[in-house]
């Protein structure tokens, strides 16, 4: 017997949702024009009257990208600090949200006293259908608050009533040992650190003498999880019962994806609160949701008051495992492939590093290291002409002869697969640093 955090919008069938769905966008856009100057502007040509009847009528809207809120940013001022899409009085403002900012100056999102709460009940869906309950024991080990992790994530653990313990922030030796002392259940962490923890957490228990209490682990912030092999590793090595991907976006709700029991592809959880469709990248044109269907996510704001986005590009790319659940879930779950940032372009044909990892790491499971490093030339390389050069880590020792054997049955798997050439090194085991799985997969040559 499932438990749902929201059954009635869990199990909803699909087209009703997105009939609900509709009419909630068709009622916010007139007044989203006269509160946002960004979408004043941007829907300038909608009219007043249109009625939205399924996701298909979102078409009739234009797109908002990433440059759009960057642009209404830079349009800041004194009565309006987070630009033309501050779409509340500052008065009514409690918080502000900050992208990471790793490429370029940070964009911020604005909160209301009610959109925090919006957005802490889309959170905590993630978490519940991930299996967080209250009697969990929650390590929240994101660092910075302001971020969409931070204190987003953190409402999400707390509305649910499971105990949180903010962690973050520490140096790592002692957020282990702390993760012991206080008997924690759960947690939350990036792919990289849940294999890199995999690896020493038999020695903090040593050290600390408390048995481990740790049986769940949500993991995100890069695509990862949809491979076996690393997915076995950090369940093996954690002894975990549950290990559940997540996925959301800071300009929309910061977590809105997340896996029931089957651990077998990411349910839409913010149903009340977002809309969402997938498109073509390339053409912009919808596309149906159905199994194997692959394409970039696209999302609407439903009861966003500061800083709402309709229609906006996430960039994530993803692919529909399957429509519905044995858990009784409707729509479509996902595995996230990675992000048009990510995109590589080989010879004219775009290729994911995800991709070429995960091919590699699933045929030659047992005989590598479930990691990878792709090396660019420069950080904005997306061009190759050549064959890519990728160094991966031989699982056990092998001489010169046998690695340079393994790295061309590596090349012709790849050639086979994906059609794109890579030039492998094999490197002795250990050769491929730890815990920046997510650094590791490309490597600047230069840096
Ligand atoms: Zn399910």
């Amino acid at each position: 017997m499932t438990d749902y955090w929201n059954a009635e919008l869990e199990t909803k069938p699909w087209p009703e949702l997105e009939r609900w769905q509709a009419a909630q966008a068709t009622a916010l856009l007139p007044a989203l024009r006269r509160r946002s100057v960004l979408y004043a502007r941007l829907h300038a040509n909608v009219p007043d009257d249109l009625v939205l009847r399924f996701a298909a009528d979102l078409a009739a809207l234009p797109f908002t990208l990433k440059d759009d809120l960057r642009a209404a940013q830079d349009a800041a001022s004194d009565d309006r600090p987070f630009g033309d899409n501050q779409a509340a009085a500052q008065q009514d403002i409690v918080q502000a949200i900050s992208s990471s900012g790793t490429t370029g100056r940070p964009l911020y999102y604005a909160l209301t006293a009610r959109d925090v709460e919006t957005i802490g009940d889309a959170v905590a869906n993630v978490w519940f259908t991930a299996g967080i309950r209250k009697d969990d024991v929650v390590a929240h080990l994101v660092g910075l608050p302001m971020v969409a992790g931070g204190l987003p994530y953190a409402d999400g653990f707390r509305r649910i009533g499971a105990t949180l313990c903010w962690l973050g922030g520490f140096p790592t030796e002692r957020i282990l040992r702390e993760m012991r002392h206080l008997r924690v259940t759960a947690l939350l962490a990036t792919t990289s650190f849940a294999l890199h923890l995999a690896g020493q957490w038999d020695a903090i228990g040593r050290e600390t003498g408390i048995a481990s209490r740790l049986a769940k682990v949500i993991g995100g912030g890069e695509p990862g999880l949809g491979q076996p092999e690393l997915r076995r590793r950090i369940v093996d090595g954690l002894a975990l019962t549950h290990l559940r991907e997540t996925m959301g976006l800071g300009d929309v709700i910061p977590s809105m994806w997340g896996e029931c029991e089957a651990e077998d592809g990411m349910h839409f959880n913010a149903r009340g609160h977002a809309m969402i469709e997938l498109i073509d990248p390339d053409s912009g044109e919808q596309l149906p949701w159905r199994e194997g269907a692959t394409g970039e996510i696209v999302y609407t704001a439903l009861d966003r008051e500061a800083t709402p986005v309709v229609r906006y590009r996430s960039r994530d790319h993803a692919t529909v495992v399957a429509m519905g659940c044995a858990c009784g879930r409707t729509g479509p779950r996902i595995r996230c492939i990675g992000r048009t940032d990510d995109m590589l372009i080989y010879k004219g044909m775009n290729v994911f590093p995800t991709a070429i990892r995960d091919l590699v790491v699933a045929r030659f499971a047992g005989r590598i290291e479930p990691v990878l490093r792709l090396w660019k030339e420069r950080r904005d390389q997306v061009r190759f002409d050549q064959a890519i050069e990728v160094d991966v880590e031989a699982a056990s020792a092998l001489d010169a002869a046998a690695r340079d054997a393994l790295a061309r049955e590596i090349e012709d798997a790849v050639r086979g697969q994906l059609q794109v050439r890579i030039a492998v090194s094999v490197l002795e085991r250990g050769g491929l640093p730890r815990g920046v799985y997510k650094n590791a997969i490309a490597a600047v040559r230069e840096a």
